[in-house]
């Protein structure tokens, strides 16, 4: 197995890291991840949908599709919490 890589458009390899995982007890909802999210990946929840009676914010921001991941990483740059986790594709 190899690792996936794409090409810039000066035709330079780089490898994508996926998002995997968003750590609800760090993220303080503060929204930058969403607002820099170029894909659909990321949304806010209400806490009582998550169902954490000790969440005391009331939102969170969840992965709701994984699978648009483009692999960019600007979530994880602009997160002060380091909230997220990515991983390379294997192929
Ligand atoms: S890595 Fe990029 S595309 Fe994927 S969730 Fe983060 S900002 Fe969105
Ligand atoms: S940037 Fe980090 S702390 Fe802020 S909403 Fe996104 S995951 Fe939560």
């Amino acid at each position: 197995m190899s690792q996936y890589t794409a090409l810039t458009l000066g035709g330079t390899e780089w490898t994508p890291e996926f998002v995997t995982f968003l750590d609800p007890e760090s993220c303080i909802a503060c929204g930058r991840c969403f607002k820099v999210c170029p894909r659909d990946v990321l949304n806010f929840v209400d806490s009582d949908e998550e169902e954490d009676e000790d969440v005391s914010a009331a939102a969170k921001m969840v992965i709701q599709d994984a699978n648009d991941c483009i692999g960019c990483g600007a979530c994880g740059r602009m997160c002060p919490k380091k909230c997220f986790t990515f991983e390379a594709k294997e192929v």
